[in-house]
């Protein structure tokens, strides 16, 4: 890859060969690594590394994508760019009136869309070590300085938290339940969060795990978004619903968030298939609850199964989400289990770019494909000295 060429440079070069300037905050972005699907050898695999729904796609949400039913539309024609007829329905299920909801090609938009709006050269944006990627690549994107707060054994520490706050610190993002770490806020937590923020400083609650959580779990963010000035809450309809290749998300907050990133986001952002098939998906309550279900039945016997295997070092962290963090600190090191599970044609999630090459986040799968994975992990970790 060429380095971009300074404008000095470029005059004092005997050959004058000038080229675009990225900004500096842009050229200091590390682009998103996206879960793998196929080995290094290019052979595929079952993919547990990107916490898509082992279950697939409502039946309701293909058929519509197809056009059948209640149909997706011509697509000689632009989508709805408010899609009416989406909005509707979330604000109905949700009890929210659909004017304060914004939706997004997939939360990733809004994330994007929620920094850009509330922070700029010169501001802060907070977030947790071990938090979603895409925070960091959103506060520099707009030119804003990431700060990462520390956490306290892998989960997200108020405290810490409300100790970065500065006075330029302009958005806090912060998921919950939280990727790659599993790890949950409970509601107390998260209002004393809120609490110890100035009124100016955006909370981003980012509940793309949200669904997988029993009703009693609520972390209280969607009532604050609806009762305060400064929470917004981002939500997608790529993890519990399967529609991850269909990019939808939707933000609720106070009308004066939502109108910001109205004004900003992309005017026709989601597809008229999008529209249709997470309409026809919201429709089908049975099918999240027998993901959510199953969820939780297979999280909680692979859990046990790798906490086992404990005497070999192995730790699954606690997880509220559709995946579990493994910490490895005996022989048998995360790489090597990373490497292992792809030979016995898994692929997982190894994070050394996010400061954790001794975790290994594999998503729940099926239960088969969970049966299979603990038993290979527990082969390597007998076989390892
Ligand atoms: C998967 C995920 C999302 C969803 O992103 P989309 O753009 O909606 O697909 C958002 N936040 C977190 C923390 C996630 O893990």
């Amino acid at each position: 890859m060429a380095d971009p060429v300074s404008p000095s440079v470029a005059d004092s070069a005997s050959e004058s060969r000038l080229r675009p300037v990225p900004k500096d905050w842009i050229a200091a972005i590390h682009a998103y690594v996206p879960g793998k699907s196929t080995g290094t050898d290019g052979q595929s695999l079952i993919k547990l590394s990107a916490n898509e729904n082992p279950l697939g796609t409502s039946l309701l949400a293909l058929a519509a994508r197809l056009g059948q039913g209640q149909g997706a539309g011509d697509p000689a024609r632009y989508p709805d760019p408010e899609s009416h007829a989406l909005r509707a329905g979330l604000g109905a299920l949700h009890k929210i009136a659909p004017a304060r909801i914004v939706m997004g090609t997939g939360s990733d938009e809004l994330l994007n869309l929620a920094a850009q709006a509330f922070a700029g050269p010169g501001d802060e944006v907070l977030f947790v070590r071990y938090g979603f990627s895409v925070y960091e690549i959103a506060s520099r994107r707009c030119g804003a300085t990431p700060v990462i707060a520390l956490d306290r054994d892998y989960a997200a520490d108020v405290d810490v938290l409300l100790g970065c706050v500065t006075p330029r610190t302009r958005v806090v993002f912060i998921a919950n339940p939280n990727n790659p770490t599993g790890s949950f806020l409970p509601r107390a937590d998260l209002a004393r969060l809120h609490a110890g923020l100035p009124g100016h400083v955006l909370l981003v609650v980012d509940q793309a795990y949200a669904e997988y959580l029993e009703a009693d779990a609520d972390d209280g963010a969607l009532a604050l978004a609806l009762s305060t000035d400064n929470v917004l809450v981002t939500r997608t309809f790529s993890k519990i619903y399967g529609l991850a290749g269909e990019r939808v998300g939707w933000a609720t907050g106070a009308p004066a968030l939502i109108d910001m990133l109205n004004r900003i986001r992309g005017p026709f952002n989601l597809t008229l298939t999008a529209q249709a098939a997470a309409l026809a998906a919201l429709d089908d309550q049975p099918f999240v609850e027998a993901s959510r279900a199953q969820n939780l039945a297979e999280r909680t016997r692979f859990a046990a199964a790798v906490g086992a295997l404990g005497n070999h070092g192995l730790r699954p962290l606690p997880s509220e989400a559709n995946f579990v963090l493994i910490e490895f600190s005996g022989a048998l090191t995360a790489e090597a289990a990373y490497k292992g599970l792809m030979d016995q044609g898994f692929i997982t999630r190894w994070l050394p770019g996010q400061g954790l090459p001794q975790c290994l986040r594999i998503t729940i799968g099926t239960a088969s494909d969970m049966d299979r994975v603990a038993a290979v992990l527990r082969q390597l970790a007998e076989a390892a000295r």
